[in-house]
């Protein structure tokens, strides 16, 4: 397993729209997309920032997991994501090697990424995810 870069940041906000003007007109980047994951109960927001993206996450549901993190922790950073070459092969991997797995077959998140999340008592309180653009 290779990770080669941060693929991206993932933030829980209360309010979308609120948190993209801030990031447009006060960082002064552009968001390029809003995409829903129904899944996911979530609505993000995408920025680049050099190749690492910040992933605006608002909940659609509160029972949701990005309402419930809120709900527990306020509004803040949600998870870190790396890029990875071979999801499939990563995640039993990692679980080889003992770390808890929310994921253990890869799925579709946003953007089309194929995408598996580890669990934070695995990872020192840091909710990971793995993801693979499979047009690479
Ligand atoms: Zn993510």
């Amino acid at each position: 397993m290779k990770l080669s870069h941060i693929e991206h940041i993932g933030i829980a906000v209360s309010n979308l729209d609120e948190a993209i003007s801030f990031y447009e007109e006060v960082l002064g980047m552009k968001c390029y997309a809003v995409e829903e994951v129904k899944d996911q109960k979530v609505k993000t927001a995408f920025f680049m920032v050099g190749q690492t993206k910040i992933e605006l996450l608002e909940s659609t549901d509160p029972e949701g997991p990005i309402g419930k993190f809120i709900d527990k922790k306020g509004q803040g950073i949600h998870h870190i994501a790396f890029a990875v070459d071979n999801l499939k092969d990563a995640l039993p991997e990692l679980e080889e090697k003992g770390v808890r797995l929310i994921d253990r077959t890869p799925r579709k998140g946003a953007e089309g990424l194929n995408i598996g999340f580890l669990h934070p008592k695995s990872t020192f309180g840091v909710l990971t995810e793995l993801c693979e653009d499979p047009k690479k």
